[in-house]
């Protein structure tokens, strides 16, 4: 790569934070300070910033469902032998397990140490309409993982099935060798034309990013928080612990890798998904940040990042954690050892039926609550601030999603540590 494009790229990541900052602070500035006009609100926020925003977030997405079938395809075809595939799929799952268990012991302890619902009394709080997540049986959640059809499940973005049958096509074309040698190469030149997609539309990600925040800095005072302090607080902070110590502590145990490096290169992508509060969305720049910047092979990375993306949702269990323990105590519910394994359980399962898109996790914790004969309309008085909570969580989410695959990677010799080390 020449010397002008990286530096073109590094401009890039940023410029994409200095946008994040902007976009705050512009949207606060205009919260507090600009006064309600038909040029401001209609205009400005609901026109430009909105239609600007999700028009980014929707390019992001359109690369997504192309993106993740013609990289899985050509990675597993990469991989060949079914048994080296087999033991990365196995290590993958059984660590993003293992982390979201840990995630939410984090989430309940801390919301132990803090106790956010203690003097709150949400007893008298209305019944308010909540979606609640439709509790399928285990087995239908496993056979659901088969698609019936491949092109539905392309065609709706089912994530899971899109994986599954990407596997299959990749570890039969390694089979057939020459003789579907056309088939091979029509998805690595579509893998070849979804990256430079990527590398299109993110070069509009600074002005994405700004709009996206703007929006929703300009929309929320801090005035909205204030009842909540605390239970935000748990959040974020069992959110940092996990993100800062747990698997950079995993990360090091694991790959002797550098955290601080990790964080630093890993940053952006980071800022990214904060600002669209979208897991799926941000999985071009993860899988292409981890091969530019840290060495990780699009073998492996193509494989386990959607899968993260879909399954693995840590920073959303932390939120179930402290959310269980803080409706409980707002409604003077106690909860027994055995409901906390419970929660443990059922949080880790609800990670896994967690949609990378935004607020879905607030959906699922119905089904936690549920769990433990908690009522669900708790949801609606944390309704009005978890933007911010996904926002936060959804940087959370993916980070996991990087440093597991960063770890897969390393025990695959499929981790190219000189370029992980290079500044
Ligand atoms: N927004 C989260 C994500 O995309 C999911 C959630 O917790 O609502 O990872």
């Amino acid at each position: 790569m020449s010397e002008t494009k990286k530096k073109r790229k590094l401009g890039l990541t940023t410029r994409i934070f200095i946008s994040l900052l902007l976009g705050a602070v512009a949207g606060i500035l205009l919260h507090y300070f600009a006064p309600h006009h038909y040029f401001i609100d209609d205009i400005l926020i609901n026109g430009v910033f909105y239609i600007v925003g999700q028009g980014f977030l929707r390019l992001m997405q359109m690369l997504v469902v192309p993106l993740v079938l013609c990289s899985l395809v050509c990675g597993a075809a990469a991989i060949g032998d079914t048994k080296t595939l087999g033991k990365v799929g196995v290590r993958t799952v059984v660590f993003y397990i293992f982390t979201t268990a840990l995630a939410i012991c984090v989430a309940l302890g801390i919301a132990k140490l803090i106790n956010p619902g203690v003097g709150m009394d949400l007893t008298a709080l209305e019944t308010t309409e909540t979606a609640i997540a439709q509790q399928q049986p285990m087995s239908e959640t496993l056979l659901d993982i088969i698609p019936k059809n491949p092109f539905s499940a392309l065609a709706s973005g089912n994530m899971l099935q899109i994986i599954v049958f990407a596997i299959i096509v990749g570890i039969i074309l390694a089979k057939l060798q020459e003789k579907t040698q056309l088939i091979h190469n029509f998805f690595q030149q579509g893998n070849d034309i979804m990256m430079e997609m990527t590398m299109m539309v993110m070069s509009l990600a600074p002005v994405g990013v700004f709009c996206l925040i703007a929006k929703t800095f300009s929309g929320m005072g801090f005035d909205a928080f204030r009842p909540l302090l605390k239970y935000m607080a748990a959040v974020l902070l069992a959110l940092l612990i996990q993100c800062f110590i747990s698997y950079q502590a995993l990360l090091k145990l694991f790959t002797g890798l550098s955290p601080v490096k990790f964080i630093k290169k890993f940053l952006p992508v980071m800022g990214f998904a904060f600002s669209t509060a979208t897991s799926n969305a941000t999985i071009p720049l993860s899988i292409d940040t981890l091969e530019r910047k840290m060495g990780v092979s699009r073998r492996i990375s193509s494989f386990t990042i959607p899968l993260g993306a879909t399954i693995n949702m840590d920073g959303t269990s932390i939120m179930q954690g402290v959310a269980v323990v803080f409706i409980a105590q707002a409604y003077g519910i106690l909860l027994t050892p055995m409901d906390y394994v419970t929660v443990i359980a059922t949080a880790t399962l609800a990670s896994i039926g967690t949609a990378g898109v935004p607020s879905v996790g607030l959906v699922t914790l119905s089904m936690v609550l549920a769990s433990v004969g908690l009522p669900i309309e708790g949801i609606g008085f944390i309704m009005g601030i978890d933007r911010i909570l996904d926002m936060t969580r959804t940087a959370v989410n993916i980070t996991g999603d990087a440093v597991c695959t960063t770890i897969v990677a390393c025990q695959n010799d499929a981790c190219d540590k000189e370029t992980f080390q290079r500044d």
